[in-house]
This record gives structure tokens, C-alpha cells and sequence, in this order.
């Protein structure tokens, strides 16, 4: 609607909406794919279905430029700790999606050395159903996320209030190490 005394080509929007549709047009994803549903994530990105379309293209292995973590794949326990570290280089403000069924909830890995879901320890904004998710589906869960970075998001991040912050792998304990060689030694005496 045009206002009185206002140019046609001048807009008034807020601060807020400003930022959240640069944010949302320019989502750097960081790829996490340790299994088949990395490669629907890597066809996203070819030309058939052009994730280019919707500004979220750019996969760069550099988490501190990144904002947009996709888990596509089991996570195994060990590879938790990588994980937690990528995600916690990764600047404010920045969002997960988790894509596919193990990824979301270990899949058909009910075992002890599957994650049960990557938001047992990190943050997940979406999650993305299948096994494995097509691109088209991916695509779609980027354009959710996009629409809630839109309609959530503030300048200052306060919508992460609620996030709890993972602290990051627990450093390697050496005198661990050195303790349970010395049991390992004892019972080898004892016998
Ligand atoms: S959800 Fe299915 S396709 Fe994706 S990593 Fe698991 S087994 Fe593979």
C-alpha cells in the first residue's frame, strides 16, 4: 500500500525481517554424510535439481563459515565427538537438519555403537524422513527451513534461548590410560 509522501521505490520493513531473508536466501550448508543418504545430499547439489535454485549450494568443509549442518547418515559413538566439534565451530546463528531415518533415530541400527538420533547431542531444527530421503525431499526440508528462519529468526538470536549447548567432547583422560594398564598388569600377576 502506498503511503503519502513516500517514493514507490521506498520500503519499510523491520530490522528483524531484513536480516532473516538475507539469512534464509543464503544458507551455507556444512555436509555431515557418512552414509547412503549423503549421496541424495550430494545430488542435490548437481544439476538435475539444483539446490543452487534456492541459495543454499555452497558445501564447503570450513565449519566456521558454515550455518547449516546436514547429518545425512548413521552417526556411529565414535564419531559423536567430530560432530559436537564441527557444530560447536560453527558461528551463530546456524541450524541442523537431520536427514533420514538414522540420522533422526539410528534406523534400523538399534545397536550400541549407533547414535539413536543426533539430537541426543546436538541441536536439530528439521528433521527429514526416509531411507534415504530423496533430493526432492531434502530440498523441501531446506524451504521449511528457510520459511521458519523467515517467521523466528531475530537479529539477535534470541529464539536459540532454549538451546542447550552441547559442551564438546570431553578431552582424552591419559592417566586413564596409565590406570588400566596397571590393572591389566596386576591381574596378569595375580594369574
Ligand atoms: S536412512 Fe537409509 S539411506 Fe539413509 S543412511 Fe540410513 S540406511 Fe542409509
Amino acid at each position: 500500500m502506498a503511503m503519502k509522501g513516500v517514493p514507490e521505490n521506498v520500503f519499510m520493513t523491520t530490522l528483524d525481517a531484513a536480516a532473516n531473508w538475507c539469512r534464509s536466501n543464503s544458507l551455507w550448508p556444512m555436509p555431515f554424510a557418512t552414509a547412503c543418504c549423503g549421496i541424495e545430499l550430494m545430488a542435490t547439489a548437481s544439476s538435475r535439481f539444483d539446490l543452487a535454485r534456492f541459495g543454499a549450494e555452497v558445501m564447503r568443509f570450513s565449519p566456521r563459515q558454515c550455518d547449516l549442518m546436514i547429518v545425512a547418515g548413521r552417526v556411529v559413538m565414535k564419531m559423536m565427538p567430530v560432530l559436537q566439534r564441527i557444530w560447536l565451530q560453527m558461528p551463530e546463528p546456524k541450524w541442523c537438519i537431520s536427514m533420514g531415518a538414522c540420522a533422526s533415530t539410528g534406523g534400523v541400527f538399534d545397536t550400541y555403537a549407533v547414535v539413536q538420533g543426533v539430537d541426543r547431542f546436538i541441536p536439530v531444527d528439521l528433521y527429514v524422513p526416509g531411507c534415504p530421503p530423496r533430493p526432492e525431499q531434502l530440498i523441501a526440508g531446506i524451504m521449511a527451513l528457510q520459511q521458519k528462519v523467515r517467521k523466528t529468526g531475530t537479529v539477535y538470536g534470541t529464539e536459540f534461548a532454549h538451546r542447550t549447548t552441547p559442551t564438546g567432547p570431553t578431552p582424552f583422560d591419559a592417566d586413564e590410560l596409565v590406570r588400566i594398564r596397571e590393572a591389566n598388569d596386576r591381574l596378569l600377576v595375580l594369574n
